[in-house]
């Protein structure tokens, strides 16, 4: 099995979380978000998660060397060593440059492209579960009773992040600092464009298409 180091990009709500489920069950490699990671340590009322609180309600990204640190620790673990997915990092330059300076050689970038007014319409039907971070929606990917976590059992809730003037943000703070990212990483050749599309498995056929490409490239 080859060594698949991937990132997902893509507007919050462009889909990755979802398509980062499914590719991590498919390759039994692991989905390392540090958005999850950084609303458990909020949960937990961790040194890092008191910093980032602020940061994360207001839209705004939590400083890089908070980030970058928290990912270095992650990736040298265990189980990352025969692969795994990057989902909502790096987010700026500078943490793309830091994987770059840890050695972590990144071989498949596949960047879910979704209109700005689409992304709108689908974070206001977001619904997580806070205990264990499963993330559905009440159109496209409901849970099975619509309330409750499908994973856990948690009663299922609405982000602060999602709200609609928090979500404006996040998309200009997506559109400035993330989005140069795809030139960065189509200068190194490992980025494919998948248009995000109406169902979720045909996303999907399109995503599991550009990996197996970058696989044939490893
Ligand atoms: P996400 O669930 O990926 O949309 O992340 C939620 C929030 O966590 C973001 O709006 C940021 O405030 C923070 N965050 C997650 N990942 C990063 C990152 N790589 N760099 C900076 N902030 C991040």
């Amino acid at each position: 099995m080859k060594n698949l180091k991937l990132i997902f990009l893509g507007a919050p709500g462009a889909g990755k979380g979802t398509q980062s489920d499914i590719v991590a069950e498919k390759y039994g490699i692991p989905t390392i978000s540090t958005g999850v990671m950084i609303r458990e340590a909020i949960k937990n009322n961790t040194e890092m998660g008191l910093a980032a609180k602020a940061y994360t309600e207001k839209g705004a990204l939590v400083p890089d060397e908070v980030v970058i640190g928290i990912i270095g620790e992650r990736l040298a673990k265990d189980d990352c060593k025969n692969g795994f997915i990057l989902d909502g990092f790096p987010r700026t330059v500078p943490q793309a440059e830091a994987l770059d300076n840890m050695g972590v050689k990144i071989n498949c970038v596949v960047s879910i492209e979704v209109a700005d007014d689409k992304i709108v319409e689908r974070m206001s039907g977001r619904r997580v579960c806070a205990k264990c971070g499963a993330s559905y929606h009440v159109a496209y990917k409901p849970s099975q009773d619509g309330v409750t976590c499908d994973k856990c059992g948690e009663t299922l809730s609405i982000r602060k992040d999602d709200a609609p003037e928090v979500v404006l943000d996040r998309l200009t703070v997506y559109h400035n600092q993330t989005e140069p990212l795809k030139e960065f990483y189509g200068k190194k050749g490992v980025l494919s464009l998948v248009e995000g599309q109406e169902e979720v498995q045909d996303t999907t056929a399109l995503t599991l298409k550009a990996i197996e490409d970058a696989i044939a490239k490893i």
